[in-house]
């Protein structure tokens, strides 16, 4: 269970109404059970429960059972689009492992506008789901152009582009990366000419067929951590 509190040995947690109903509605925990908990920065910790109401209760820390994992330095930078596709792509994105998920308003980005705490909460339902205790930051919109324009010094970008010839991550460097993944109408001609001509990034082909938006950025993150992972 994913609680926004500090954890540590002895440490009392406080319940929302939610979790309240989640562990003694749901899962019918009571009074002395245990709980593994994490919140994104304190490893996986046990709790035992302290008191169970059905609007609420506590738990209270007793032994830590996991470290805190950091997965590997990839950002996921995707053009959002649809809603049920953009919470895919969130999901999957924690589920893979990216340390990062940055939506990006690109020339053909139909949204101008995301739900960010919609999305950072499915980012920690995906976390919970996958028995992780990282849960990666979603940024909110960035415009792709301005993202370039000040890009952070020594990260290397994977750029996605269908009408690239190129391979894959064979030789690249190791190091912080991040993944650019276009919406369902692609890159501009523009666009693609300028991520082409950046120093930092790298075309790579993610195979002969056009892949949706959502089936690219899983395959983008599989690449990646395939090659460059650990
Ligand atoms: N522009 C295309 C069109 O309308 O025919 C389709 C874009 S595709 C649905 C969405 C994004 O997925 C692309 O911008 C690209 O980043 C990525 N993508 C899809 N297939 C790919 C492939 N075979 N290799 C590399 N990237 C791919």
């Amino acid at each position: 269970l994913y609680v926004d509190h500090p954890l540590g040995a002895g440490q009392p947690v406080p319940l929302t109404r939610e979790q309240a109903h989640y562990l003694f509605g749901v899962m019918r925990l009571a009074q002395g059970d245990l709980v593994a908990l994490f919140n994104g920065r304190d490893g996986e910790w046990q709790a035992q429960v302290a008191e169970a109401g059905k609007r609420g209760g506590s738990l209270v820390c007793e032994t830590q059972s996991a470290g805190q994992a950091v997965p590997p330095d990839v950002w996921l930078l995707f053009a959002p689009i649809k809603k049920a596709r953009t919470d895919f792509i969130v999901e999957k994105a924690v589920e893979m492992g990216a340390r990062r998920i940055v939506p990006v308003q690109t020339d053909f980005t139909n949204s101008e506008r995301i739900r960010q705490d919609r999305l950072q909460a499915h980012a920690v339902e995906a976390a919970e789901q996958c028995g992780g205790t990282f849960v990666p930051e979603v940024a909110d919109l960035h415009r792709l152009d301005r993202l370039l324009a000040d890009w952070p010094e020594g990260r290397q970008l994977m750029f996605c582009d269908e009408a690239s010839a190129a391979g894959g991550l064979d030789g690249a460097p190791q190091g912080p990366w991040a993944i650019l993944v276009g919406p369902e109408g692609g890159f501009s001609q523009a666009e693609r000419d300028r991520l082409r001509a950046l120093p930092f990034a790298r075309t790579v082909s993610l195979g002969p067929r056009i892949l949706r938006a959502d089936t690219a950025a899983v395959a983008a993150l599989t690449l990646w951590q395939t090659t460059l992972g650990d």
